[in-house]
């Protein structure tokens, strides 16, 4: 398991305490396109095959399972944000139903911690009992998956479905990360049921591309107006970051009836 420290926090994953990949690797083959036309790889696919190429050695789009590493989170005493699929799609369709439990089951006992998902393939959370301290979230539609351009009528879909069936899963916390803000999603997010949302620019390497300022301004008029709490990526170069930021510095404590 990764702690992000102080020095990683501000250029990797800034709210989260750690990372923990028990199933590792992702088919999504995600990809964005740039304003200047550019394309952005995955950052965890980026991180695979350049930085960590002995952990992948079969490269990033090979499925990974790591037994050995499923009771990390139990050996951590202090309450904790624990970002469970850093390094892949815990709901990709690749990853057997059996793995998957199995990495739920730890969550149940981790009981003190708050586990996040993120997933783009929102319709499988459905096909499974979620614990209460699991963080349900999706992640906002990129320009291509699986080697192919996504339509803006494909993303809206996608987008759409998304809440669909973040509605029908009762866990505290239903977030969207929408990193990047590629296009004006707000009214898509209208009525949403997301408790949170993590909204930040478009990345290429060291390259940081904003969004158009009204995207931002009607996101956060939609998600502010149902109670949706925002966190800001430290890579939106505007003042609002220091203002709105609200995402939530301590776990979630969970009834002791729903501790196994
Ligand atoms: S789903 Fe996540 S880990 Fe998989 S390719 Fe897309 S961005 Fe990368």
């Amino acid at each position: 398991m990764n702690k992000q420290f102080k020095t990683v926090r501000k250029r990797g994953i800034e709210w989260t305490d750690f990372t923990w990949n028990p199933v590792a690797g992702c088919k999504h083959s995600c990809r964005w396109t740039m304003p200047d036309g550019s394309i952005a790889e995955c950052y965890a696919e980026t991180v695979a095959e350049r930085v960590a190429q002995a952990a992948y050695p079969h490269g990033f789009e090979h499925h990974y399972w790591r037994p050995e590493i499923l009771d990390e989170p139990l050996k951590i005493k202090a309450q904790s944000k624990i970002f469970l699929d850093s390094m892949s799609d815990l709901m990709g369709h690749w990853v057997p139903a059996e793995e998957i439990e199995r990495v739920f089951d730890i969550c149940r006992q981790a009981h003190w911690h708050s586990f996040q998902l993120l997933t783009k393939n929102a319709p499988r959370l459905l096909e499974f009992d979620i614990p209460e301290n699991v963080w349900v979230g999706v992640s906002a539609p990129p320009s291509f998956m699986f080697g192919k351009p996504l339509s803006a009528d494909q993303q809206k879909r996608m987008v759409k479905r998304q809440l669909e069936v973040l509605r029908n899963i009762r866990v505290p916390i239903r977030w969207m990360s929408i990193e990047p803000l590629s296009f004006n999603i707000a009214p898509l997010l209208v009525d949403s049921p997301l408790e949170w949302a993590v909204i930040g620019a478009a990345t290429n390497g060291p390259k940081t591309y904003q969004p158009e300022r009204d995207w931002v301004l009607n996101a956060l008029k939609v998600l502010k107006a149902q109670g949706t709490k925002i966190f800001f990526k430290g890579n939106l170069d505007w003042p609002l970051d220091k203002w709105l930021e609200d995402f939530p510095d301590k776990p979630i404590q969970i009834p002791a009836v729903s501790v196994v």
